[in-house]
Parts: structure tokens; sequence; C-alpha cells
């Protein structure tokens, strides 16, 4: 059962993915699990360099001033489970 550590969201089908807190670093870097639109969200929205600096923990993500409008629209979808293709240039067979 996967639960993201930003958004919160959580069941059976959340796809989530080790977040690296320390993306330069990531032998030594503590991880926390989070869905795959946070985690995608996360990385367009810092620099390494800010999540090394800054945004090392889990809440500081979640209470940053650039994650709040994406957090709300997120926690207030009713589309939980979220269907993530795995590839979208695979021709589907007829
Ligand atoms: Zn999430
Ligand atoms: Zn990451």
């Amino acid at each position: 059962m996967g639960e993201c550590a930003i958004c919160r969201r959580h069941g059976p089908a959340l796809p989530t993915e080790r977040h690296h807190l320390v993306p330069e670093n990531r032998k030594q870097s503590p991880v926390i699990e989070v869905c795959t639109p946070c985690h995608k969200q996360l990385h367009a929205l810092f620099t390494n360099e800010e999540l090394r600096e800054a945004f090392d923990t889990a809440e500081a993500l979640r209470d940053a001033d650039r994650m709040a409008s994406y957090l709300s629209w997120i926690q207030t979808t009713k589309k939980r489970d979220i269907q993530v293709r795995t590839s979208e240039n695979v021709c589907e067979r007829q």
C-alpha cells in the first residue's frame, strides 16, 4: 500500500516512488515515499540545490509556498487513483 509523504494520499493503487531528500548524495540521503505526480512536481519546482539546502524534509516540502496551489488541487481532486501510463508511445493492439 502506497502512501505519499507530501500530499498524504494513500491507497493500494497509488503509485509511489522514492525521493532522495539530498539529491546529490543518494547513498547517504534519507528517502521518503511520494506519489508520482508529487515527485514530478517537486523536481519541477525546486532545484537540487534548493532541495538540499532548504527542503530536505517532507514537512518542508509540504509547507513550501510553491507547493501550495498544487497540493490544494491534488488533495481535493476526487480522482484519487491516478492512472499513470507506462508509455504513451506504444500503440494499443486492436
Ligand atoms: Zn503525493
Ligand atoms: Zn526525487
